[in-house]
């Protein structure tokens, strides 16, 4: 064969493959036509039987000089890339996501921003257990500019013997003190017949990890419309953390906050393991606040200050941290609460160091 014959075939190959890139276009359109209509009728897209009828005349056509094997894999290919693409096209933009919002999410409650230009910090007992106790620690908050104060009424705890929270009780002493001192409080709902009431007494419902796939508090928080700060589950993956979100918001509300708290992992030196790549990636492929909370994640008074800092060095909103008057006699998280000249302390060390500043200027107070 001369080198032209060569040429002249080569010619026509290349010829061919446009066909076949042709077809092979035009077959997947028809595919996503199909995948369409099932999406409507709600049919699943992948079918078997319909694979392998078109195999079966595939296989019966062959006149070589591929092998039926050859011809059975080849075909496959097809199918699995037609399959992908009507995955891709059925896949919804969400509604937390950055392609379907660019611009940040700042939810302003009593004036404080969160997700604003500045990181707030969350912090305040692990749970109400008196009005004196709570109204220490929001003393303290004004006297150092703070506006945010949380607090739990409703426990969810490992032991059902360990203390489960002053319920109502808990959140009377909330409005009563965010009132007094005009800050915001937060404050942790587990049960949806119980939000309508808790949104007149805190300004922020917060759910918790051990709730975060609680689909019915989800949507009824959703429906509900007051903010609302959602914390990552366990062991939640961040889609997981992502579509939990996604629930409050495809129910028509917005306002929403992340809070990664740390998740389990094998590892035991700190309570949980704190994702801090996490806060990056939510604030990448979400418009939400995000929170770092350093108390749940570390379990470690010690860890408390560098976490913090790292939280706000890779961009999240703000910090979670408790604060209780005397740790010792904590009703729950004895542990690792600080008591208030240590909080104060981290509040130094975190202004110091410059990542976040003061929320009201000491002349403002
Ligand atoms: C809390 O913030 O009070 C709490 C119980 O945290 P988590 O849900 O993250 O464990
Ligand atoms: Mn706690």
């Amino acid at each position: 064969m001369s080198q032209d014959q060569v040429e002249i075939l080569r010619k026509q190959v290349d010829e061919i493959n446009l066909q076949i890139l042709e077809l092979m276009n035009k077959r997947a359109g028809l595919v996503q036509e199909i995948g369409q209509e099932k999406l409507k009728q709600g049919i699943n897209r992948f079918d078997p039987e319909r694979e392998r009828e078109m195999l079966n005349l595939l296989v019966e056509n062959n006149n070589g000089p591929f092998t039926d094997d050859t011809v059975r894999h080849l075909f496959k290919q097809i199918f699995q890339a037609s399959l992908d693409l009507q995955k891709s096209d059925n896949k919804k933009v969400l509604l937390v996501s950055r392609k379907k919002k660019a611009e940040d999410t700042v939810i302003t409650i009593k004036g404080v921003e969160f997700g604003g230009t500045s990181p707030i910090l969350i912090s305040g007992p692990c749970s109400v257990e008196s009005y004196e106790q709570v109204r220490e620690v929001a003393e303290n908050h004004v006297k150092r500019g703070l506006r945010t104060l949380r607090g739990g009424a409703y426990k969810p705890r490992t032991s059902p013997y360990d203390f489960q929270g002053l319920g109502v009780e808990g959140l009377e002493i909330l409005k009563r003190i965010g009132d007094e001192f005009n800050l915001v409080t937060i404050s942790e709902i587990v049960t949806p017949s119980d939000l309508e009431l808790a949104a007149k007494y805190v300004d922020v419902i917060q759910i918790g990890a051990r709730n975060m796939q609680n689909f019915e508090l989800l949507k009824a928080a959703g429906r509900l419309g007051h903010p609302v700060l959602l914390k990552r589950g366990l062991a939640a993956t961040i889609e997981e953390f992502i579509y939990a979100a996604e629930y409050i918001l495809s129910e028509g509300n917005s306002q929403v906050m992340l809070c990664e708290r740390g998740i389990r992992t094998y590892e035991k030196a700190t309570r949980n393991t704190l994702d801090i790549s996490a806060v990056p990636l939510l604030k990448q492929e979400t418009h939400l606040p995000v929170f770092v909370d350093v108390t749940h994640s570390t379990g470690r008074r010690d860890l408390l200050l560098p976490c913090a800092k790292a939280g706000l060095a890779v961009g999240s909103d703000g910090i979670m941290v408790e604060v209780h008057p005397d740790p010792d006699v904590a009703l729950s998280d004895a542990k690792q609460q600080l008591n208030i000249p240590q909080f104060n302390k981290m509040v130094d060390d975190l202004l110091a160091s410059g990542l976040y500043k003061q929320e009201i200027p000491v002349a403002a107070r």
